[in-house]
């Protein structure tokens, strides 16, 4: 971990420095790190209708992360307690294991255009025109040719509905570091009249599919028995086998591996709705399943290996205005779209190898708690210089609750 190593016991100060010398960051975002975010009104007033303030989130970095050969300090930003802890935690076994080995799909998003009232040879008009169909898709999506990327291919389906028989025409644009949705959409719309004339009905629903199965990304891991103990691996593949047999673990087994990956969306200024409807959609492509896998090998080393549709920018849409989002993706380092989601996937397996790993031995509310503690003793009334006597006596007492706080508090103003 290097220069990253005992992060969290620095000051916030001390840490914004260690990002100045580490990862370059400037005096001007300096500033605006530790002006919690400072994005201004009249930017925010841009960015959505009907504006009335601004919400912030904490931002924390989960450094240690070891992939293919490359350190990451990771920015997350989350309200949740003990999720940046643990999966630094997760990221330090694995770096003494040899790290994460990632690789991505290239960046190709895929948009829907439905045409309904369509007769019995619609398909066959589709394939008869489809050289024309696709020279315009090319045209509309030249804007990504500079970037390297650009249209790919179209294809379509019929679907026969309680609305009669619908044509489902479907196009892949390359969309590089963008996340594409409004590339894929300008295409859409553009190419309707023309689907409307050559093939037949009326176009209806024009935009992307979040189901981004062109675009995945995938990490592993081998976590070795001497680093994370046998006993330790038994209990997450106990865990990991309830989660594939029984779809109430699986729910929160994958919102376990979503609590990174959606930390590191909204720290890059990405559309985390996005990437979580694109996630828990392919986890129920075939039933709803784990994102992940964990499986002993043949040395009795833990094995995890996971596998997401991630459409995530490293350009475009929030990205380029909200303050932060720029600064965390010069903290994380990624040089491309694809390389992000490769980060976001390692995030999202060591997330899940880390609940794992505490829900099979000491149980979560342990970490978990103890961060919340000083939450517990704010909420309770208690101020600067107060709230670590009352967590620290919460902790001695393990009572976590804001009643239990409120007593501490009062005993210790002698009330
Ligand atoms: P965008 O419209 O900002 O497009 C990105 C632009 O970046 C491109 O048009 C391109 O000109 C430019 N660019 C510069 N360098 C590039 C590079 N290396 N690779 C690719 N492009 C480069 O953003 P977008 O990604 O098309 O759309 C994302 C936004 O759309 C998000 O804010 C999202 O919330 C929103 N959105 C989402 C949905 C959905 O998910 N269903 C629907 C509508 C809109």
């Amino acid at each position: 971990m290097g220069a990253f190593s005992g992060f969290y016991k620095k000051t916030i100060q001390e840490r914004i420095e260690l990002l100045k010398q580490e990862r370059g960051i400037n005096d001007g975002e300096a500033k605006v790190l530790l002006d919690s975010g400072a994005l201004d009104l009249e930017t925010a007033n841009r960015m959505i209708e009907n504006l009335v303030g601004v919400n912030h989130l904490p931002l924390g970095i989960a450094p240690g992360f070891r992939i293919n050969g490359k350190e990451y300090a990771v920015p997350m930003c989350i309200e949740e307690p003990s999720v940046i802890a643990a999966a630094a935690k997760a990221a330090k076994l694995a770096a003494q294991s040899g790290g994460f080995t990632a690789d991505a799909d290239e960046p190709v998003m895929t948009g829907q255009v439905q045409l309904v009232n369509v007769p019995e040879d619609v398909l066959e008009k589709f394939n008869a025109n489809k050289g024309e169909i696709a020279a315009r898709a090319k045209e509309l999506a030249s804007g990504m040719e500079m970037y390297g990327g650009g249209y790919r291919e179209c294809e379509a389906h019929t679907l026969e509905t309680s609305r009669g028989r619908m044509l489902v025409a479907v196009f892949y644009v390359d969309v590089r570091d963008a996340m594409g949705a409004n590339t894929l959409n300008t295409l859409l719309e553009g190419i309707a009249p023309l689907l409307e004339e050559k093939v037949a009905g009326e176009a209806r629903l024009r935009i992307l599919t979040n189901l981004a199965v062109r675009r995945k990304a995938r990490a592993k891991c081998t976590w070795k028995k001497e680093v994370v103990g046998e006993d330790a691996i038994e209990g997450i593949l106990d865990g990991y086998e309830l989660a594939v047999n029984d779809i109430y673990r699986c729910c929160t087994h994958n919102k376990g591996i979503m609590n990174g990956v959606d930390a590191v969306a909204v720290a890059t200024g990405n559309d985390w709705r996005a990437v979580e409807a694109s996630a828990h959609a392919y986890a129920a492509m075939d039933g709803y399943t784990p994102l992940n896998k964990f499986y002993k090998n043949e040395d009795g080393d833990l094995v995890g290996e996971i596998e997401l549709p991630l459409a995530v920018g490293t350009v475009g849409g929030a990205i380029n205005t909200s303050p932060t989002a720029g600064i965390a993706l010069k903290l994380l380092g990624a040089e491309s779209a694809m390389e992000l989601s490769m980060v976001m996937a390692a995030v999202g397996l060591a997330q899940n190898f880390a609940a794992l790993y505490a829900l099979g031995t000491e149980g979560i509310q342990k970490g978990h708690m103890k961060l919340h503690a000083s939450n517990l003793a704010a909420g309770a009334g208690a101020k600067e210089g107060e709230i670590e006597k009352v967590a620290k006596k919460m902790q001695e007492q393990n009572e976590y609750s804001v009643e239990s706080a409120k007593n501490i508090l009062k005993k210790l103003r002698g009330e």
